[in-house]
């Protein structure tokens, strides 16, 4: 019999666990190592390695290795956040045949899920070796805020990598439940996740068993990655002025500075100062190499990284506000993501709830624990009763009205799984079809959320407008996910489908992306 695992797919780490004995207990490989980066990085020919060894190649051949491909998942080529992206990476970003964004390594192009496929195995690979049992099944953790076409790509991402997703979770939620469950609490807590590239925030009702999350905000574009950013950015600018040299451009420079950049802020966490000293940055003119060779202290980091971590608590504000709770009326605030172990947020946190946030959890761990719990409530009979779950959706759902608005179907922070439906009658005389556009996201104007997909009801009777009646009903399944029907309620005839987002791949495409089982 195999085993089921939980499997934090993070933004730059991977952990992956199972419950052992009525434990949830990470898995480390054979050397001991139990946080694996989520990186790809291709090297001859078809070799593709992943993990520790990956980002080891990342200094000498940053654009064959792949990092924080997470930050492109169910992603537009076309967008601000595809811009910024492109701008942080040395490894290609190209357009998809479905408007996605891709990447483009050694002149080839794969789709996002591809490469977090190549996580997912590694991590299932390390779970088998660990356990000697095959992985018969896994729950996946997203952040909180991950849209649809995100939690879509997750669930290809497992089908590519030959991995049955049992369920889709939020991280927080996880989190909640490796902290309460089978400890009978009744209280209402915050989960603070900051990792790697995104920040989620989630409000939760604690009772016994019962998880409710009340409210779920958050940024995915806040995260280690915009502190390791800042500092790099600092510097560069000191660089710049002690040598002259201007690293913008220069790839290899910036990432060998963005990597002292996270070393630094790392070491800050123990220690008062720091010094950093980066070589072969460039040359000067004589064409010596030039360094850099700077002190860095925690009033300076401070100074650059507060502004984020402000960000982070008007995220906060959000969160609670939509809960109608007061930061007082929190009991408990859990920690979650690498980047919390920074001593500066911990303790803005703390100021913020006006409590220390508990510290006996592993932020690292704590996510893939949780999901551990889910997938055995999942797959086995135990003698303890199941966590039961009730999450909410991210984000508000609805359809493009003429004039280009939203109206929301379904509101950000309604429980799932849900169902509603709404009518709309025909816009102009003799309107034959209607095209309905859904989107995901918070603002008034459709164009300006997420396009989920757009799907077409024709056949319908040619009337006067308004005469002509077509029933729009959305459901989003326990993993967050979108199913879409219109029914022209004077016919019956009914459209169904799960919204194919535009910019994800077709199930052809994911079936013809499934890894070789021989291959790993
Ligand atoms: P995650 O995505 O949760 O793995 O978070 C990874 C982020 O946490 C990266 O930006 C790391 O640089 C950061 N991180 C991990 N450990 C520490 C630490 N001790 N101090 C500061 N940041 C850390």
């Amino acid at each position: 019999m195999g085993i089921a695992v939980g499997i934090d797919l993070g933004t730059s780490n991977s952990v992956v666990a199972t419950v052992i004995d009525g434990q949830a207990v990470v898995l480390a490989d054979i050397e001991g190592r139990s946080v694996h980066p989520s990186v790809v990085a291709f090297g001859y020919g078809h070799a593709v390695v992943v993990g520790h060894r990956a980002k080891a190649q990342l200094a000498y051949a940053p654009e064959n290795t792949v990092f924080s491909a997470k930050r492109l998942i169910g992603r537009r080529y076309n967008s601000d956040e595809v811009d910024r992206i492109r701008r942080m990476v040395a490894w290609g970003v190209a357009e998809g045949p479905h408007g996605d964004a891709r990447v483009r390594v050694k002149g080839k192009v794969y789709a996002v899920p591809e490469i977090s496929a190549h996580v997912l195995a590694h991590m299932k690979g390390i779970a088998e070796q660990a356990t000697g049992q095959a992985v018969d099944g896994a729950v996946i953790t997203v952040p909180a805020y991950f849209n649809d076409q995100q939690r879509q790509a997750t669930r290809d991402a497992a089908t590519i990598a030959g991995i049955k997703c049992l369920r889709i979770i939020n991280e927080p939620t996880a989190a909640a439940l490796a902290y309460g469950y089978g400890q009978g609490h009744q209280q209402n807590i915050v989960v603070y996740d900051l990792g790697g590239g995104t920040f989620d925030v989630s409000v939760l009702r604690l009772d016994g068993e019962l998880f409710e999350v009340v409210s779920t905000a958050g940024d995915t574009f806040l995260g280690g990655d915009d502190f390791d950013g800042a500092i790099c950015d600092h510097l560069a600018a000191q660089l710049l002025e002690q040598t002259g040299i201007d690293i913008s451009g220069n790839h290899s420079a910036h990432t060998k500075l963005l990597e002292a950049a996270e070393r630094a802020k790392k070491a800050l966490s123990k220690v008062n100062a720091v010094a950093v000293k980066v070589p072969g940055l460039g040359r000067d003119a004589q064409g010596n190499p030039v360094g850099l060779q700077t002190q860095l202290d925690q009033a300076t980091v401070q100074r650059l990284v507060m502004p984020l971590i402000q960000r982070s608590f008007s995220v906060c504000d959000e969160a609670l506000n939509q809960a109608g709770l007061s930061p007082k009326q929190i009991d408990n605030v859990l920690l979650v993501g690498g980047m919390t172990r920074f001593p500066l947020v911990r303790e803005a946190v703390g100021h913020y709830f006006g409590k220390a946030p508990l510290d006996h959890l592993n932020p690292d761990q704590v996510v893939a624990q949780g999901a551990a719990i889910q997938a055995f409530s999942l797959t086995a009979y135990s003698d303890q009763p199941a966590a039961v779950l009730l999450d909410v959706t991210p984000q508000t759902l609805g359809v493009r009205m003429v004039g280009g608005f939203l109206d929301p179907i379904i509101p950000r922070n309604s429980q799932i799984p849900t169902e509603m439906s709404k009518i709309f009658t025909t816009a102009h005389d003799g309107q034959e079809e209607v095209r309905i556009r859904v989107h995901q996201g918070e603002s008034r104007i459709a164009d300006e959320n997420e396009l989920l997909g757009e799907f077409v009801l024709s056949g319908l009777r040619a009337a006067a407008r308004g005469e002509v009646k077509v029933r729009v009903a959305f459901a989003i399944d326990a993993d967050g996910i979108v199913k879409a029907s219109a029914q022209d309620v004077e016919s019956g005839r009914k459209v169904n489908l799960t919204l194919q987002a535009s910019s994800n791949l077709t199930a052809v495409e994911v079936e013809e992306l499934k890894f070789d089982e021989l291959g790993f």
